[in-house]
């Protein structure tokens, strides 16, 4: 594919020409260090052959119990669904919503778009809903934690393993195929080569006329100049995504710091109330997050602690007080290491979705441990808090606009906007 073209970075908003990248090479920004492009070999195909084993596996791991719990002879088994039914039948239904989204239906309905955008691309087709189908999947991408539940067993595993015998059931092997196939159909698929082939309403866009401001599109990274986008109402929409375009992440600092205050508001319940209370054998016994660590610590889990502290109470507040960082640091318009900044909101992106960790952990250990007075597991109030948390930093981090940071820097050399040949290659190994 050429890509020898103008584009402005997601992370930095500067405009540069991306050359030609060599096969399993990436194109960085000259600026902020974002990957602007990848070049995936033989994309299309790669990603339909990883997709099609993806649902095959996704099927069976929604089929089948993947653990099974055995207690004074009597048992219990869950599937995927089990743990979501009795969340919402113990009346918890905020983190049964939650973990269907992110453990079922977000995972599930990529892997269903992505079969239908890619195989009429393959075929060289392109039907008109391609653009918005494929656009919802890019949406989806963040919300499927296939890979986070998967620890969440592993540290429900761990818990219950000296109180009574676990045992693998058939689709636990799916999962674990399933997530590896998930994450290399994520690195085969090119967004770029797919959107490259779709038609761009109203002829072909170029950067001709200087001097007009072009706007970048979010989704597609199509430059559009105003005159060239869609009107629909008093929006702009891209000619060729169709997704609205802005400038800049709409009221991106009010709206950063309303989900942020949320966050912290429901911070303090997520860590003073208890996430579960536990019944074994008659006796009924409530633990926090905190309560949770110090349990493992004390019974020598040395490295589930680990993970849970991590997890639920190291990122958490990580992220809380990296995204008031930055938000502080644009509103001062500030001019320190833009570029650090920049990574810091790259590792708030990255992390985030791993404080899940927990929330699973409770939604396997209600759906195995269900022997009524023998031993029985229940969600509690803080988990919805935490639960919250968790989701509103993630929506936090997604409504900031990285090129903030870059804004107060560029207002001084307006007339530098532009590089003729930008973007660094960096092979990758
Ligand atoms: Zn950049
Ligand atoms: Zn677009």
């Amino acid at each position: 594919m050429a890509h020898d073209s103008l584009t402005a970075c997601l992370e930095c908003g500067l405009l540069q020409r991306i050359p030609e990248v060599p096969p399993g090479g990436s194109a960085q920004c000259v600026r902020c260090g974002g990957t602007m492009h990848r070049h995936r070999p033989d994309s299309l195909n790669r990603t339909l052959a990883l997709t099609i084993a993806g649902l095959v596996l996704f099927v069976v791991a929604n089929s089948f119990p993947f653990l099974s719990f055995e207690m004074q002879g009597r048992g219990t088994q869950t599937t995927l669904i089990t743990g979501v039914v009795d969340l919402y039948q113990g009346g918890n239904w905020p983190i049964a919503a939650v973990v269907l989204f992110t453990s079922i239906l977000a995972p599930g309905l990529q892997l269903a778009l992505l079969l239908v955008v890619l195989v009429p691309l393959t075929m060289n087709r392109m039907p008109p809903w391609l653009p918005t189908l494929f656009r919802w999947v890019r949406t989806l991408v963040p919300w499927g934690m296939m890979d986070v539940f998967m620890v969440g067993i592993l540290v429900a595993v761990v818990k219950l393993a000296d109180m009574a015998s676990i045992v693998p059931g058939a689709s636990l092997f799916a999962l674990v195929a399933l997530i590896f196939v998930l994450a290399a159909a994520q690195a085969a698929l090119d967004p770029d080569l797919v959107w490259s082939r779709v038609p761009i309403a109203g002829g072909c866009t170029r950067l001709s006329r200087h001097g007009e401001d072009h706007v970048s599109c979010d989704v597609c990274e199509l430059l559009v100049l105003p005159s060239e986008a869609v009107a629909d109402g008093d929006r702009l929409r891209c000619p060729r995504c169709t997704d609205v375009l802005h400038r800049r992440k709409p009221q991106s600092l009010q709206r950063t710091w309303a989900l942020l205050i949320a966050a912290i508001v429901c911070y303090i319940p997520a860590n003073i109330l208890p996430i579960m209370s536990v019944t074994s054998l008659g006796r009924s016994q409530s633990d926090t997050i905190f309560t949770g660590v110090s349990f493992m610590l004390d019974h020598g889990m040395w490295s589930l602690a680990l993970v849970i502290f991590t997890a639920s109470i190291f990122v958490p507040l990580l992220k809380l007080l990296i995204l008031i960082f930055l938000l502080v640091s644009v509103q001062w318009r500030s001019a320190w290491r833009p570029r650090e900044r920049t990574s810091l909101y790259r590792v708030v992106e990255t992390i985030g979705r791993w404080s899940m960790v927990d929330v699973y952990v409770v939604t396997i250990l209600v759906a195995l441990v269900r022997l009524g007075n023998i031993a029985s597991v229940q969600a509690e109030l803080g988990a919805i808090f935490f639960c919250a948390v968790v989701v509103l930093t993630m929506l936090a981090a997604m409504s900031f606009d990285p090129r903030l940071i870059w804004d107060a820097m560029e207002q001084g050399h307006v007339g530098d906007r532009e590089r003729p040949c930008g973007a660094a290659l960096a092979e990758s190994p």
